[in-house]
């Protein structure tokens, strides 16, 4: 990556797009559990793992086939990550079941409600992520590879704080740690040499961050808040600086 022309481009738009990926998107623990509900057939096959080290690829024209295969390499790079952290707490680490691409409106279903256009989210219902390709696909482009990781980390981390049986009263402090487990599994790979990023991928990571801050006249209290640009910057950092012990996963 390292494209400042890029980069600069971030404008109002993109903050936008990211703002409805992370606020209105992501559904978080939210949706109710306990259902099984299989989402609707698809074609990304089961996660491979992240083979061996990684970097960022520059941007530039990506197809959906690309971002598919991208979204599938932070997947597999979180998968050792969250096995690996079980694991050294003689714990098993069972995946996160599917991971669905979508492109139209109420395609997949989530506890009995199907799954708006232009979304991410975790869907505890049925322990998968979902995504709308096309609209991701155009924020990918307008923000930059890095930022995708991110994006997964956060959901990701939300099927985490299930296996953890993580449920806190309001949706901030869930939505701040799960920015503080993306960057802690984003931070601990760099670490690890399990992926490498690119100059400007922080900058990214810090523009993308700056970009989903709530509203800072919304209630932190309120039902689906995420916390303010600040707040979300400082836990995604904290995590990506000193790992999951700045996260309070108890
Ligand atoms: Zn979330």
């Amino acid at each position: 990556m390292g494209d400042r022309a890029r980069r600069r481009r971030l404008g109002p738009l993109a903050g936008l797009v990211v703002a409805a990926v992370v606020a209105a998107g992501c559904m978080g623990g939210g949706l109710d559990q306990g259902e099984s509900q299989q989402p609707a057939p698809q074609d990304s096959g089961p996660a491979q793992a992240s083979p061996g080290a990684r970097t960022t690829r520059a941007d530039g024209t990506t197809s959906v086939a690309e971002f598919k295969q991208d979204f599938q390499d932070a997947v597999g790079l979180a998968e050792k990550y969250w096995t690996a952290q079980f694991r050294a707490s003689g714990e098993q680490f069972r995946p996160i079941r599917r991971v669905v691409p979508y492109s139209r409106a109420g395609e997949v279903s989530c506890g009995g409600q199907g799954l708006p256009r232009n979304n991410a989210v975790y869907c505890s219902a049925g322990d998968f992520i979902a995504y709308d390709v096309n609209w991701s696909v155009s924020a990918f482009r307008e923000i930059g590879d890095a930022f995708l990781f991110y994006l997964l980390g956060h959901e990701y981390a939300h099927g985490v704080q299930v296996r953890l049986g993580i449920r806190y009263d309001f949706t901030i402090q869930q939505e701040l740690q799960a920015d503080c487990m993306a960057g802690a599994y984003l931070g601990d790979s760099v670490r690890s040499g399990a992926l490498t990023l690119a100059d400007g991928d922080l900058d990214e990571f810090r523009d993308g961050l700056l970009a989903v801050g709530d509203d800072p006249d919304q209630p932190w209290f309120a039902e689906g808040s995420h916390g303010t640009a600040e707040q979300r910057s400082e836990k995604f950092f904290s995590g990506y600086e000193n790992s999951l012990k700045a996260c309070d996963l108890g």
